[in-house]
């Protein structure tokens, strides 16, 4: 579906593993103070002075995380980056270094990898993050790509996840449920692909969707943007399984309850459009569609008038006793136990 347009292919093999690393890595300049030593020694060598370090990572497979036939290589470098990006600035840290280590099967040709870490460059980049180091290795099939992601933060600005109190605002960055729905975009198109080669989809009315799937933005410029405003949360957690979820893991290792209002979430345009024509409840979607990379927090409420002009910030619920449960608040003004997966209507309260 998406076009191949560089159609040389070099085999890994020419180069060797040195060639290879260095070839794909010559271009990363350093940008961090704390970076002593990236790549190319036995360890990169990092100088924090007085700072806590922030250490997060994911792993990528292909077939179970991505799929290369709408996925572009360049894309997913990006996005292999900005998953861990968004964990660091859930700490309310400064992201600063990462380290990447893929597994390619010889269905890969270097043109692959370049345009791999094209996507990466482009994320350290635009995020002033130094690639310090990583491994390379041959897998009998596919692609896997782990991403290591390492930030700075002074010891009284990190925010964890169980820090919640009762009677704070639970708050939550740009809007939600995009990213699923552009996913369920290009798996139609596939399917329509595989019938048609010769299709030519028109996406223009699921731009945003579809950005938000294939190049999602881990939301650094909020860390800053909370620090502008004097605002420290309570607690924070980054959306990447689903808002419901995340909710449920604030709300559990917070000890707290929690009520968050149908009628608060924040919904582009696109997504009720698009909702209504896959004929998908947007609810359900903004709590369970995951991968939105936006941040949730609370705040105390005497921080309300720092953050209710600003439109990158929803305020969506408010903090409740434990034994008050974690509930949807819907527009029929009814309580529903939130699950995991969204929301059971067979555990109404009332
Ligand atoms: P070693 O054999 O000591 O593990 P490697 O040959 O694997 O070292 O790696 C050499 C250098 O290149 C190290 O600095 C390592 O961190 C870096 N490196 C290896 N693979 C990658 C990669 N895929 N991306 C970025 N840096 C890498
Ligand atoms: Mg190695």
């Amino acid at each position: 579906m998406i076009e191949d347009k560089n159609q040389t292919r070099t085999s890994l093999s020419e180069l060797g593993e040195f060639g290879l690393i260095n070839h794909l890595t010559q271009n990363f300049k350093i940008q961090n103070n704390s970076t002593i030593k990236g790549v190319g020694d036995d360890a990169a060598v990092l100088d924090l002075k007085e700072k806590q370090v922030l250490i997060t990572t994911d792993l990528l497979i292909e077939g179970v995380h991505f799929d290369l036939s709408y996925m572009p290589l360049k894309h997913l470098g990006y996005k292999a980056v900005m998953v861990n990006l968004s964990d660091v600035y859930a700490m309310n840290g400064n992201a600063t270094q990462i380290t990447v280590s893929i597994a390619v099967s010889n269905r890969f040709p270097l043109e692959a990898l370049e345009e791999l870490y094209e996507g990466i460059h482009l994320a350290c980049k635009t995020y002033n993050i130094d690639l310090i180091g990583g491994d390379t290795t041959s897998s009998t099939k596919g692609l896997l790509i782990s991403v290591t992601a390492i930030g700075e933060i002074e010891k009284e600005d990190i925010v964890y996840r169980n820090t919640a109190k009762q009677n704070d605002l639970l708050v939550v960055t740009g809007d939600l449920g995009a990213s699923y729905l552009g996913l369920q975009v290009l798996e139609r198109e596939k399917q329509v692909f595989e019938v048609n080669p010769n299709s030519q989809p028109d996406l223009t009315d699921y731009n945003y969707l579809i950005e938000r799937q294939l190049k999602p933005e881990a939301r650094k410029d909020i860390v800053k943007l909370l620090k502008d405003l004097d605002v420290k949360p309570t607690s924070m957690i980054d959306i990447s399984d689903g808002l419901s979820s995340e909710i449920l893991h604030i709300c559990t290792q917070s000890k707290v309850g929690c009520n968050l209002y149908e009628e608060k979430l924040p919904l582009d345009p696109q997504v009720i459009a698009t909702c209504e024509e896959f004929e998908l409840n947007s609810t359900t979607i903004a709590l369970s569609g995951g991968e939105d990379y936006e941040l949730l927090f609370t705040i105390s409420q005497e921080d309300f008038p720092k953050i209710k002009a600003n439109p990158h910030l929803t305020v969506i619920g408010h903090i409740t006793h434990e034994s008050e449960g974690v509930n949807l608040v819907t527009r029929a003004n009814q309580q529903i136990q939130l699950t995991a997966q969204g929301w059971n209507s067979l555990t109404k309260k009332d």
